[in-house]
């Protein structure tokens, strides 16, 4: 059986794990998650990164950042996943869903303003499959009608729009290194990018239990205090010894899947003029990182007949999200902006072929021979 995933590991997890134990230092803000965090600052060139246990848990804390109070409004697309939308929920915000594009299925940029009410406190793009949402469009209404972005980029590590590094565009970024992600911090694991100074030393303290703890260990203060509001939101140095083997090889990752990416692309495209499937789209500004190879059928009914096949033939291709709008606690905090001209649409059709860094060849080619004669075998019925 061909897995639609593997956790990627890169060689020097256990060896970084083992030094951990050995340093005897294992709680949060040790050693290697100054390093990883580090990283991101003078890779990706962002602000201030901060490890979480989780993207959720990022999330979470740019809700906190930006003071979401009840009755706020939030807009994101409804073809997401939950932690988007609970991220704000969590405070009282309710979630006023726009529709996606169907060549990116990213949030449709030109139908955010008319979801803006004076309500209005933030529009979280989503960059799904690690395809850029249009961000320069985004972040001039956000600027003329004065909303936070923050930038939901748990698939988007690496990519790029108009060179920029997703989650960094917007004012708050968050990663995902959950074992589906590109990169991992050992199953499960996030960070949080922030984009602007004035957020640093608020976010410190959320993410300490709302404590100043982390300016009482610069020596800053002397003794620490409960300051604010907050939580525990720091991995241990476990998750962030596992993340700093796959960072040190964060090109390498990204190489591999843009290849195998690239391969499905020929193929498939080949295939396309001759059978009714679509392949995905990047548009010319972006540069994405190889995160997700879809297709999409014709119609529900195609897409279930394909994922039972491809099943039965050995190789598991999963649907994706289903939209949080018609979900039970979509519709009691959430609202459709607008008309679903494509999400519930283009949703039920999509399907997600195997993609993971350990891909071989074999496997790849396996994968490609069997949808290609399955896809027949359904059209033939
Ligand atoms: C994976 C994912 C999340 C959640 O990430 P966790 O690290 O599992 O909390 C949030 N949003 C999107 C778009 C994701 O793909």
């Amino acid at each position: 059986m061909i897995p639609f995933n593997k956790p990627a590991v890169t060689g020097n997890e256990v060896k970084y794990i083992q030094q951990a134990i050995e340093s005897n230092v294992l709680c949060g803000d040790g050693p290697f998650t100054k390093r990883c965090e580090q990283w991101f600052v003078d890779k990706l060139l962002t602000k201030k990164a901060l490890l979480t246990p989780s993207c959720t848990h990022a999330l979470e804390l740019a809700a906190l950042l930006i003071d979401i109070r009840p009755g706020d409004e939030v807009i994101m697309p409804s073809y997401t996943f939950v932690s988007t939308a609970n991220a704000f929920v969590l405070h009282g915000a309710k979630i006023v869903f726009v529709d996606i594009r169907p060549d990116t299925m990213n949030i449709d940029e030109t139908l955010i303003e008319d979801a803006i009410t004076e309500k209005t406190k933030a529009i979280v793009p989503v960059h799904y499959a690690g395809v850029a949402c249009e961000m320069d469009t985004i972040m001039s209404i956000a600027s003329k009608h004065n909303l936070y972005v923050i930038e939901d980029a748990a698939q988007g590590m690496m990519s790029t729009y108009r060179g920029k590094f997703l989650g960094t565009i917007g004012h708050i970024g968050t990663f995902s290194f959950h074992e589906t992600k590109n990169y991992t911090s050992g199953g499960e694991g996030g960070v949080l990018l922030l984009n602007e100074e004035k957020f640093i030393e608020q976010a410190e303290v959320h993410r300490e239990k709302g404590t100043n703890r982390s300016k009482f260990f610069r020596g800053m203060v002397d003794k620490y205090s409960w300051v604010e509001k907050g939580s525990s939101m720091l991995p241990s140095e476990i998750q962030a010894a596992y993340l700093w083997s796959q960072l040190e090889n964060a090109s390498k990752i990204n190489k591999k899947r843009l290849s195998d990416w690239a391969s499905y692309d020929n193929y498939f495209n080949s295939l396309k003029t001759k059978l009714p499937i679509e392949t995905p789209k990047c548009p010319e500004e972006c540069v994405h990182n190889g995160h997700m190879y879809y297709l999409k059928f014709e119609s529900l009914d195609i897409r279930t007949k394909f994922i039972q096949k491809m099943k039965l033939a050995g190789v598991l291709t999963p649907f994706h999200y289903v939209p949080l709008h018609s979900a039970p606690a979509g519709k009691r905090f959430g609202r459709f902006n607008g008309k679903d001209t494509y999400t519930t649409s283009h949703s039920e059709c999509l399907v997600r072929l195997p993609m993971f860094y350990s891909l071989t060849d074999q496997e790849h080619s396996t994968i490609c021979g069997t949808a290609s004669k399955i896809i027949k075998e359904i059209l033939c019925d």
